[in-house]
């Protein structure tokens, strides 16, 4: 089987998706790209995360051939597909439907520096991209445009993309991308907007989280 381990990260990652409340019913799409050959493992469309194993996920080539794989893939392939494009430092796309990050979506607002945990994205904060329809090559560029290299870009009145160098990367940037935007909601519901970080106050958390945890730095 072409892949195994990246179609086995797809299918376990799925149902971490779950786990972790980050998406509803079969909302949401995850990927992986081969570093090696650049093909690209990707969740299937419309499957419960429960039942999906790593035969169901699709190889695809960069252009989005199939290579392997007799599912109908996610119908965000656009959407993955143009970030590995555009991104030599992407390797695992995450795309969810996360309640809280969801509400600022459809509020269509950004996230802005209201933690120092945001620096996890690369940026100040996590733009939101204009609405484009759901599956579409043009909700596919303005993901990746919004995005601006960035590691997080909220989709208006859909959801929000995640990417990494792997998808435990992309995927724990997901959850803490919803911790802020559940934090800065309760914050909108005090009536209140938090106090928010400076640039430079960024830019020490980001020095900071590259030896945070068992990171020793470079
Ligand atoms: P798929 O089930 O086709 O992956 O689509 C879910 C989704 O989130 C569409 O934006
Ligand atoms: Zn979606």
């Amino acid at each position: 089987m072409l892949l195994q381990t990246q179609r086995q990260t797809v299918a376990d990652y799925g149902r971490r998706l779950v786990r972790a409340g980050l998406t509803a019913g079969t909302g949401g799409n995850l990927s992986v790209r081969d570093a090696v050959s650049g093909a690209v493992a990707v969740s299937p469309s419309g499957m419960a995360y429960e039942d999906i194993t790593a035969a169901d996920a699709v190889v695809l080539s960069p252009a989005g051939a199939v290579l392997e794989g007799a599912r109908k893939p996610t119908s965000e392939t656009a959407l993955h597909l143009a970030f590995y494009a555009a991104r030599a430092d992407v390797f695992a796309v995450v795309h969810t439907h996360s309640p809280a990050a969801t509400a600022l979506a459809c509020l269509r607002r950004s996230l802005p520096p209201m933690s120092y945990l945001l620096a996890l994205t690369g940026r100040d904060s996590v733009p939101c991209a204009p609405y484009r329809d759901f599956g579409s090559q043009a909700l596919a560029e303005a993901a990746v445009k919004t995005a601006d290299g960035g590691g997080a870009v909220l989709l208006a009145s859909h959801g929000l993309v995640c990417v990494g160098a792997d998808m435990a990367a992309a995927f724990a940037l997901a959850e803490q991308v919803e911790f802020c935007a559940d934090v800065y909601l309760r914050c909108l519901a005090a009536g209140r907007e938090p106090a928010l970080l400076t640039a430079e106050e960024m830019a020490r958390a980001r020095e900071r989280l590259g030896t945070y945890g068992q990171n020793r730095g470079a």
